[in-house]
């Protein structure tokens, strides 16, 4: 048996490039991106087979140290049992940037004894490439790193590299998903995530920072798939933020948020969407259950 298979978990703090970099090995979208930190909720899996090897990524959302609230210890839970349940570890970090949330992790990693990829991201970014070199020698000094890979998710810089080693490090097994599965997560969830990265970014700030999305009904019906989605405010005050005047904003992301579920289900979908208020969900663990931020181990 040749056949190589495992699990490999992305991990760094909010906004260094997991999601973007998930979806740039799959050669897919599946994870929602954007600028804002704690976009990616929940855990999400990425296969991706190609012969005799199987890659499972599983995308986190960014560890961080606060917290204060229900979602924040959701998130945490969700990203630190994410390390000890994979055969490799890739850490994500942002060229130049060694931050407090970075030392944080460095000791989860080192609680762990887990084999890491260190991958320093966003190296298009850099004005004076010469900074990087010994930027990296110190860091390769912080842990003993299987390797360490300078890419930049977004323009696809080194991947192959990366991705490369990443199979040296699997396990020799038998695969553990089909050929043609891309992620353990229902369409109904990814149609969610995809309205909620539309939020993210057509109201950018506006953006009440607790929201969800939840896909009620999807169904197939002469050749279309008929959506319907609530978007879950806690106060009503948000309500019209989402709206926007004349339904503007909210018409401009059902309309963005089609384009792409018209493209990952491929075909065409009606999407309604409605927004409703639940109060103060994102602090309650009962309210966290029901809308499906459930522990997933
Ligand atoms: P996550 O929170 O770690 O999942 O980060 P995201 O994947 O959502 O990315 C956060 C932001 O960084 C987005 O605006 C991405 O477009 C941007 N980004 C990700 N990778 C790169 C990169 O290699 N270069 C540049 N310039 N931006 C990137
Ligand atoms: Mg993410």
């Amino acid at each position: 048996m040749n056949t190589r298979c495992g699990y490999v978990a992305i991990i760094g703090r909010p906004n260094v490039g997991k999601s973007t970099l998930l979806n740039h090995l799959l050669g897919q979208k599946l994870s929602i991106t954007s600028r804002k930190p704690q976009t990616t909720r929940h855990r999400l899996l990425g296969i991706k087979t190609e012969g005799e090897n199987q890659i499972v990524y599983v995308d986190t959302p960014g560890l961080h140290q606060d917290r204060h609230n229900a979602m924040n210890r959701y998130l945490n839970r969700t990203a630190s049992t994410s390390i000890d349940d994979v055969d490799v570890v890739v850490w994500l970090v942002e060229a130049l940037q060694w931050t407090d949330q970075e030392q944080h992790i460095l000791g989860l990693l080192e609680k762990s004894q887990q084999p890491v990829i260190l991958a320093v991201n966003k190296i298009d970014k850099l004005q004076d490439k010469s900074k990087l070199l010994p930027f990296l020698d110190k860091i390769a000094q912080r842990y003993p790193f299987i390797d360490i890979f300078p890419i930049s998710a977004l323009r696809n810089t080194n991947l192959q590299a990366l991705e490369t080693n990443i199979i040296k490090r699997l396990p020799t097994q038998p695969h553990i998903f089909a050929e043609d599965d891309i992620t353990d997560r229902s369409e109904r969830f990814l149609v969610a995530e995809i309205v909620r990265e539309k939020l993210v970014r057509t109201l950018g700030a506006e953006l009440p920072y607790r929201l969800t999305v939840q896909t009620e009904h999807f169904k197939q019906e002469d050749g279309l798939i008929h959506i319907s989605s609530v978007i879950w405010v806690e106060k009503s005050s948000q309500k019209g933020i989402i709206i926007g005047k004349q339904g503007q904003k909210l018409k401009s992301v059902g309309e963005a948020a089609r384009k792409d579920i018209n493209e990952l289900l491929g075909c065409k979908t009606y999407l309604q969407l409605w927004v409703k208020v639940k109060e103060n969900w994102s602090n309650s663990e009962e309210a966290l259950q029901q809308l499906g931020y459930k522990d997933e181990l």
